[in-house]
C-alpha cells in the first residue's frame, strides 16, 4: 500500500462527514471512532443490505436485538474469561506493544507481496500466453516463498494451540522480525492478554457485580435461542440474526476503523442437526461470498482463508479475506461452532436448551454455524475501494467516491444554476416530491461546477439542476456521478429514473 493512498482515505472521510476521531477536542481516544452524516447514512444502508439479504429474504431466519449487558456467567461458560486472549510482545527499546501472531502474519504478508510482484513481472514479460496458475506452482523462488508462508503460519497456529508461547517468540526470533517502528529485534516474552472491558453494575462495592461489555453479539443470541425457538414456533433448521455493538481491548489498534475498540458487528447464528453442520458451514461459505461479490466491488478482491488454527469452540473455520489498502484481511467470520456455546450454556445455567426433533423423533442440542461480518470493516473495505482519483479528458483531476448507489448516503442533490429568478423555489419542490422515497438534499452555494465536485467526493450518484429554462419545459439536467453523463428530462420521470438505480431490491437480486 502506498501510505499516501490511506492518508487520503482518512482524511476524505473526515472532510466530507464519514468518520471522525473519537472526543477529537481532548485530542481523541484511540482506536475509538464517531460516524459523521454521511457516515451514519452508509452505515445505516449497509445494514439494511444485510438484514434484508439475511433476514427478510429468508424465511426461516429471524432478527433480535439483545442488551449489551449480560449476566457475568455467560462469558465462563462461553470460554471468554479463560481463552479471549491475543498474544502479546513488548519491544524492550521502542516500548511499543505488539500483538506477536500479528508481527508473524505481517512478516507473511511481505512474502506475499513478493509473490504478487514475480506473478506481475512474468504476467508482463509472457503477455497473453501467460498462466499464473503455472507460474506460480513451479517458479522456484514463488514456490519457496509460498512454503516458507505455509510453513511459519502452521507452525503459529499449532504453537498457539497449544499455548505454547515460548515457541511463538522462538519463531519471531528465528523469522529475524524486527519492530516495525525502529528496527529493533529487542524483544520481551510473550504473554496473553484478556481482550474484555469489565464493568460494574450497582451503586455500592459490597453489592456491585463485575460485568463485562460484550465482546461479541453471538452470546446474546445463544442466551435468546430458547426464547425465540418457542415463542416464533421456528423448526430446525433455523436462524438467529442480530446487529450490534462489540467491544474488545485491542492491544494493538492502527489502521483507522479496521481494528477498533468499539465497534459493530452483524451476526447469525444458523442452527442445525449434529452431522450436518459442515454441509450448512459450506452452504453459508458461498451464500456470504456471494453477498459481498453482489456490492461490485471486484471479485478478485475476496478471498477465503481456512483457519490452521481453530477457537476452541469450533470444527472449521473460514475467513472472508478483502483486499484493503494495506493488504488481504479479514473482513468476515464463518465459524463452524459445534454445540459448544448451547452445551455449555446448558451445563452453567442447568437449564435444559434443547430441540426435540419431530423427524427424528429425537431431542439433541443443535449445532451452530455461524457467519460474522464487522460492519465497520464493511464500511472501510467499500469506501477505500469506491474512492478513485481520476484524470478527465480535458486533464483536470477529480475525486469521486464511486459507491454503490444503493449504499450511497444521499442519492441525489438538487442545484438551482443560480440563488433568483424562481430556481431556488422550483428546486424545492422537487426537493419536496423526492424526499419521500430518497435522502436527497438540496444545495444552493458556490458555482455548479464546484457543487457537482462536492457531490462527486461525497459519493452522491444524481444532480440535478435547475435552470432557466426549467421554468418553462418543466425539465431539469440530470448528471450521473460516475461518467459525468448529463441528460435533459422531465420533473415527473425523476423519481423512477432514481429508484431504478438506487433501490436496494435490485442489489438484493443480485446475490
Ligand atoms: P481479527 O483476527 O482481525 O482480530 P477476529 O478473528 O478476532 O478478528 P471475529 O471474532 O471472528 O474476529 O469477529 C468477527 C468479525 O468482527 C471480524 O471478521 C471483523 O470483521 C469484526 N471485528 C473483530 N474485531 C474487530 C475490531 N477490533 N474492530 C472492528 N471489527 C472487528
Amino acid at each position: 500500500m502506498s501510505e499516501d493512498i490511506f492518508k487520503q482515505i482518512i482524511s476524505h472521510a473526515k472532510e466530507y462527514g464519514y468518520i471522525f476521531q473519537s472526543s477529537e477536542i481532548y485530542d481523541g481516544l484511540s482506536a475509538v471512532y464517531d460516524y459523521g452524516q454521511n457516515g451514519v447514512e452508509l452505515k445505516n444502508n449497509i445494514k439494511q443490505y444485510w438484514w434484508k439479504a439475511m433476514v427478510q429474504l429468508n424465511e426461516n431466519i429471524v432478527g433480535i436485538d439483545s442488551a449489551i449487558f449480560m449476566h457475568p456467567t455467560t462469558w465462563k461458560a462461553s470460554g471468554h474469561v479463560d481463552a479471549f486472549n491475543d498474544p502479546l510482545i513488548d519491544n524492550k527499546d521502542s516500548k511499543k506493544r505488539y500483538r506477536a501472531d500479528v508481527l508473524i502474519e505481517d512478516y507473511c504478508g511481505k512474502l506475499e507481496a513478493k509473490i504478487d510482484k514475480e506473478v506481475e513481472k512474468a504476467a508482463k514479460r509472457f503477455g497473453d500466453a501467460f498462466d499464473k496458475a503455472q507460474f506460480v506452482s513451479t517458479n522456484q523462488r514463488v514456490v519457496e516463498y509460498q512454503q516458507k508462508i505455509d510453513e511459519t503460519l502452521k507452525r503459529m497456529g499449532k504453537s498457539l494451540e497449544k499455548n505454547d508461547l515460548a515457541d511463538v517468540k522462538a519463531l519471531i526470533e528465528e523469522l529475524e522480525i524486527t519492530d516495525p517502528l525502529t528496527g529493533s529485534k529487542n524483544w520481551t516474552e510473550v504473554r496473553q492478554f484478556n481482550l474484555m472491558f469489565g464493568t460494574k453494575l450497582g451503586a455500592t462495592t459490597d453489592t456491585s457485580m463485575d460485568l463485562y461489555l460484550r465482546p461479541e453479539t453471538a452470546q446474546g443470541i445463544f442466551l435468546n435461542y430458547l426464547n425465540v425457538q418457542k415463542t416464533g414456533r421456528m423448526k430446525i433448521p433455523f436462524g438467529i440474526a442480530q446487529i450490534g455493538k462489540a467491544f474488545r481491548n485491542e492491544i494493538v489498534a492502527r489502521q483507522f476503523i479496521f481494528r477498533m475498540r468499539e465497534f459493530e458487528q452483524m451476526e447469525m447464528q444458523f442452527f442445525v442437526p449434529p452431522g450436518t453442520e459442515l454441509d450448512w458451514f459450506a452452504k453459508w461459505k458461498e451464500i456470504r461470498l456471494n453477498w459481498h461479490k453482489a456490492l461490485g466491488l471486484g471479485d478478485e478482491n475476496y478471498r477465503y482463508h481456512d483457519h490452521e488454527k481453530l477457537a476452541h469452540y469450533a470444527n472449521a473455520a473460514t475467513d472472508i479475506e478483502f483486499k484493503f489498502p494495506f493488504g488481504f484481511k479479514e473482513l468476515e467470520g464463518i465459524h463452524s461452532r459445534t454445540d459448544f456455546d448451547l452445551s455449555q450454556h446448558q451445563n452453567f445455567s442447568g437449564k435444559k436448551i434443547q430441540y426435540f426433533d419431530n423427524e427424528k423423533n429425537e431431542s439433541y442440542v443443535p449445532f451452530v454455524v455461524e457467519t460474522s461480518v464487522g460492519l465497520d470493516r464493511l464500511v472501510l473495505a467499500i469506501f477505500s475501494n469506491s474512492l478513485k482519483n481520476e484524470t478527465l479528458e480535458d486533464g483536470s483531476e477529480r475525486t469521486v467516491l464511486a459507491l454503490p448507489p444503493a449504499l450511497a448516503p444521499i442519492k441525489a442533490a438538487i442545484l438551482p444554476l443560480v440563488k433568483k429568478d424562481g430556481l431556488p423555489e422550483m428546486a424545492e419542490k422537487i426537493l419536496n416530491q423526492l424526499k419521500f422515497d430518497f435522502n436527497v438534499m438540496y444545495e444552493e452555494k458556490d458555482s455548479i461546477g464546484k457543487r457537482y465536485r462536492r457531490m462527486d467526493a461525497i459519493g452522491t450518484p444524481f444532480c440535478i439542476t435547475v435552470d432557466h429554462d426549467s421554468l418553462n419545459d418543466g425539465a431539469v439536467t440530470l448528471r450521473y456521478r460516475d461518467s459525468m453523463k448529463q441528460e435533459r428530462i422531465p420533473v415527473e420521470k425523476l423519481n423512477e429514473i432514481i429508484d431504478r438505480e438506487v433501490n436496494m431490491k435490485y442489489l438484493l437480486a443480485k446475490i
